[in-house]
């Protein structure tokens, strides 16, 4: 797997997709159970960090979400990395690299990992 940024910003983009490596599939691989569990607790700053505190509920064990809640929030993370995917596969890197700039600088100082 490898990442696209840039050595300039804080831009970064999901690693490269493939049909048979990591892809939005892969990336959401394991969370349908999330819908099938009642009550997952987390960290209160969680909640906070990821902006789900209208979801957050409490008792005597610590903060809770239900598991169809933190399945949908899961989802709109995977569709926002899908939206927001600039170059989606190496070989489309390796057709832009030449030309592609930073979406959120500018820059052509980018790198792979
Ligand atoms: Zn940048």
């Amino acid at each position: 797997m490898a990442y696209l940024h840039c050595h300039d910003c804080d831009w970064s983009q999901d690693d490269f997709w493939s049909l048979e490596g990591w892809n939005p599939e892969k990336a959401m691989e394991g969370h349908w159970t999330l819908a099938f569990n009642d009550k997952y607790y987390m960290d209160r700053n969680f909640f906070k960090e990821a902006n789900l505190e209208e979801k957050m509920h409490e008792n005597e064990k610590g903060c809770w979400i239900r598991g169809q809640d933190l399945l949908a929030w899961e989802l709109r993370r995977t569709a926002r990395s899908v939206e927001t995917m600039a170059v989606r596969t190496e070989r489309e890197w390796k057709q832009v690299r030449d030309t592609f700039v930073c979406p959120e600088c500018g820059s052509k100082n980018l790198d792979i990992d």
